[in-house]
């Protein structure tokens, strides 16, 4: 009888060890289980529902190129993956581990039920393989990075089956369109179509135009006004494209890919913290930072809304924010900056930012979410100090960011590379681009204040 193929973040055909074991037992039903309830407040966001359409949209006419398809529910997971089985008569389910809390739950329920066979792909190393000489999980990022390294490269990546033999039957299915995952009125992510591919093909081309740009990358990645990054992030997030993969093809690119193969370790770094600590996307990892005299949302309300709509007075927070709402991603460097901003110069409660991030990033992902903005909080496992304040108005010029701000914050574009990053001082501030929500001084007082509070 056939075999269930069940998909979730792993919507590839591509170096998928599920798939080459379903197929190697018969006919495959590949499924996707849109399920809202159980992640709760991690439910997919909205940006993430504009990919998610084309994503599936690519995986269905890939799986029809070999003679196969994809079966849409929705519903609770392991209640359709049960009614699955009913209607088809296979109990046995093919899927790759994911380690994000309410995947691991589900997996237990489905596993009472069926006879759920496990794989993985998703990470260079499944969490845990990777420990300390006294058999620990590493806290620190650099030693783990140092570690994981002694077990690379991953195995070859392998190509997709040839062909997926159909069930003599197929169930029903929902209609992708009937889901509306894109949003309509207003269509905020017109522009998303610009920027992003989604799907594997999309992956593999993003993955293929960035082989040039590895040499560069030590310096070019820090720089938001050039695209020196791979812009994989939402790729790796849904599974379009195996890490093992992209190790592989980068590794043989022109010029020392090191630098780029670790951010890409960075990933296994971060599922290792929430596989250890399921809930360390809501709870400080370090419990002092309870105490942070967060300021209450009621009150900053205007300041929040000024920050996610990148009209802070800070330029480099401002594109930043702007190019998040724009195309749902954000370059890294910008998102230490903003985030740090948020934290430190407004005293919002990181998860605020957090929750912002998860709905309107493209390659929301409740590991490296959660990981880096902890990071940046000083409230996490591996964490830099709360009281290492950035400065917004220095990193910008620092890291040449004029360009950026020409292009995401308009208001601004006519100023020269000398006054642009901080307009307000320099008297030179367009009506139509507001003065900063407080200054840095201020800001950096108030959050050592705050800070001290918290240690006594
Ligand atoms: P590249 O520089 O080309 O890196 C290659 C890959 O390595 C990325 O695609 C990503 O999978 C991984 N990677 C790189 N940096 C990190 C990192 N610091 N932590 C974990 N993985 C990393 N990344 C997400 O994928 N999802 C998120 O929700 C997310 N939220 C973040 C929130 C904050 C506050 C900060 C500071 C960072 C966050 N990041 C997140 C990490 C990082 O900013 C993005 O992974 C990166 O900008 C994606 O762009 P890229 O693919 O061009 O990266």
């Amino acid at each position: 009888g056939p075999v269930i193929l069940w998909l979730r973040q792993d919507l590839r055909l591509s170096d998928q060890a599920a798939l080459v074991a379903a197929v190697k037992e018969g006919p495959v039903i590949p499924v996707y289980i849109l399920d809202d309830a159980a992640p709760k407040q991690w439910t997919i966001g909205a940006a993430q529902r504009w990919w998610l359409h084309y994503s599936l949209k690519s995986l269905d006419e890939g799986l029809r190129q070999k003679s196969s398809r994809l079966i849409l529910r929705r519903g609770d997971c392991a209640a359709e993956l049960q009614r699955l089985a009913e209607e088809t008569g296979s109990r046995r389910v093919h899927a790759l581990s994911h380690y994000e809390p309410w995947w691991r739950n589900i997996e237990r329920t489905v596993a009472q039920e069926l006879d759920l066979q496990l794989h993985e792909g998703m990470l260079l190393l499944p969490p845990g393989c990777v420990r300390t000489s006294t058999g620990g999980l590493y806290q620190i990022y650099t030693p783990f990075a140092r570690a994981t390294m002694l077990h690379m490269p991953p195995p070859e990546p392998q190509p997709a089956p040839s062909r997926i033999d159909p069930p003599s039957e197929w169930p029903a299915s929902d209609s992708l369109d009937d889901w509306d995952l894109r949003p309509t009125h207003p269509d905020w992510a017109a522009a998303f179509a610009k920027d992003w591919e989604p799907g594997e093909a999309g992956a593999r081309r993003n993955v293929a135009s960035f082989l040039d740009e590895v040499k560069d990358y030590d310096v070019a990645r820090n720089l938001p006004s050039v695209e020196g990054t791979s812009r994989l992030s939402p790729y790796l997030h849904f599974g379009e494209v195996s890490p093992a993969y992209v190790w592989h093809r980068v590794s043989a690119a022109p010029g020392d890919a090191t630098t780029f193969l670790k951010e890409v370790i960075w990933r296994d770094y971060a599922h290792t913290q929430i596989w250890a600590l399921p809930a360390y996307g809501s709870q400080n990892a370090r419990p002092d930072f309870n105490r942070i005299p967060w300021r209450d949302l009621r009150e900053a309300k205007g300041d929040f809304v000024a920050w996610k709509k990148g009209r802070t007075g800070y330029p480099i927070v401002d594109a930043g924010m702007r190019q998040l709402w724009a195309t749902g991603w954000m370059h890294n460097r910008v998102r230490m900056i903003a985030a740090s901003f948020l934290i430190k110069h407004l005293l919002i409660d990181w998860r605020h930012g957090a929750r912002w991030f998860w709905n309107t990033l493209v390659d929301a992902n409740y590991a490296n979410n959660s990981v880096n903005w902890q990071w940046v909080a000083g409230s996490g496992v591996d964490a830099n100090l709360f009281s290492r304040i950035m400065a917004p108005l220095t990193q910008s010029p620092k890291f040449d960011a004029a360009d950026y701000i020409r292009h995401w914050v308009p208001e601004l574009a006519h100023l020269d590379d000398k006054v642009i990053h901080d307009p307000d001082s320099h008297d030179v501030r367009p009506p139509a681009y507001p003065s900063k929500l407080i200054g840095h001084r201020e800001a950096r007082e108030r959050a050592l204040a705050a800070y001290r509070q918290s240690r006594r």
